[in-house]
């Protein structure tokens, strides 16, 4: 359930984009997933599926980019990378840290199709 709220709220924000561009059609969305928040790619797409029909998004490609979670460290500043379990700072061995990357999940870009239409270019100047 949790990739359905995001994949809804990840729609919205990409049909928004689309209209303000004037898209007839979304063929790609990319996408960034921190390896933090546990999101999988194969449940956003199923259920991106789901949602964009009937919309500008039908049938639009998602492509995914992987954030690795990075830390710092409280004590020294150090930044380091981790899994899940062990936030172990490498310079000065103190245990947790500020998470500086790993929990955002983005739309960093759309590509659509655009109606090559005079008319509608003029309209949107005024
Ligand atoms: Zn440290």
């Amino acid at each position: 359930m949790h990739e359905y709220a995001v994949t809804h709220n990840m729609l919205d924000i990409v049909l928004k984009h689309a209209r303000a561009a004037g898209a007839t059609r979304v063929t790609r969305v990319n996408l960034v997933i921190g390896g933090l928040t546990g999101i999988v790619d194969e449940s956003v797409q199923m259920y991106f599926d789901l949602l964009s029909e009937n919309t500008l998004a039908a049938g639009a490609e998602l492509c995914f980019r992987y954030v690795e979670p990075l830390f710092r460290c409280r004590d020294c500043g150090t930044e380091f990378t981790a899994n899940d379990y062990e936030w172990v700072c490498p310079q000065c061995g103190a245990i947790g840290g500020e998470v500086v990357a790993g929990q955002e999940f983005l739309v960093e870009s759309i590509e659509v199709c655009q109606k090559a239409d005079r008319t509608e270019q003029e309209d949107a100047r005024t």
